[in-house]
């Protein structure tokens, strides 16, 4: 029985070897719930659209004669659910291939300078939504610098687009690269909501949402930081947050910089 501690009192080499045995059963203990709440997270979070995606089209099915309005909005709602059951399921495969390393890093000299302004365009339609402003500073116009490029614009991207989701309207957003201490760093500022103190140590773990009835709202996975954590990490990086409530949040991309 895994759950039995093992008591030895006598032998000193003994009890080491009974802490060591009983120290790998916790951690076992503790993976083995940590799978468990991922399949339990998982169901759910794949579930629920789905459940909305039957109910949709079968209220549609046993309509006789429906209005072609009423029709739209019922197909509209069941494409969006759609949309977020493929937002999720992308995030997952991502997360998952990362977990196991079955993503190729695909280091190459890029700069990052036209990399950081070709992704903030990509989201500038998101942006333009809220009427919320971007603006891209970049200390030098070339940067190359050894990077994935494909992997750091996922993880800029997951940065940026939750800088425009967690801001009200009429907000503004900045995006700064700058070299400091041989290391690249891509500053994401924005004076959205922000995140109370309490919840920032958790914000990169897997499906950590602050608030979780408005996460619903604004969709997502509760996937995005943590597969641009991973993808930092493997380029032995690391991502630094500051945030203040109602203020907003400076999120920082740190990269050692291995320059031509
Ligand atoms: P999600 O898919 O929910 O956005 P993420 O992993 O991308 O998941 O983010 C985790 C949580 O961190 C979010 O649910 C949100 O509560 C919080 N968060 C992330 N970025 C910001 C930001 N720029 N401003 C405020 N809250 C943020």
């Amino acid at each position: 029985d895994l759950n039995q501690k093992i008591k030895i009192e006598t032998n000193d080499e003994f009890r080491k070897l009974a802490d060591t045995f009983n120290m790998m059963t916790e951690k076992l203990d503790e993976e083995d719930k940590q799978k468990k709440d991922f399949v339990a997270y998982v169901s759910h979070e794949l579930k629920t659209p789905l459940s909305s995606i039957k109910l949709l089209s079968e209220s549609l099915i046993h309509e006789n004669e429906i209005n072609i309005n009423i029709y739209r909005e019922f197909l509209h709602d069941i494409s969006s659910e759609v949309d977020r059951l493929n937002n999720i399921v992308e995030d997952l495969l991502t997360s998952m291939e990362l977990d196991i390393s079955k993503i190729k890093i695909n280091f190459e000299y890029v700069n990052i300078s036209t990399l950081i302004e070709k992704t903030v365009l990509k989201l500038k339609p998101l942006a333009d939504k809220k009427n919320i402003k971007i603006d891209v500073y970049v200390i030098r116009k070339e940067m190359n610098i050894m990077i994935d490029p494909d992997r750091i614009q996922q993880a800029v991207i997951n940065i940026v687009s939750n800088a425009i989701k967690y801001t009200e309207k009429d907000g503004s957003i900045k995006v700064m690269l700058y070299e400091k201490n041989g290391n690249t760093i891509i500053e994401i500022k924005d004076n959205g909501i922000g995140i109370p103190k309490e919840n920032l140590p958790y914000i990169f773990d897997r499906f950590y949402r602050v608030d979780k009835a408005r996460a619903r709202v604004t969709g997502g996975s509760g996937l995005g930081l943590s597969i641009a954590k991973q993808i930092i990490s493997l380029h032995r990086g690391t991502i630094e947050v500051e945030s203040q409530l109602g203020k907003g949040t400076r999120f920082s991309i740190i990269i050692p910089s291995i320059e031509k």
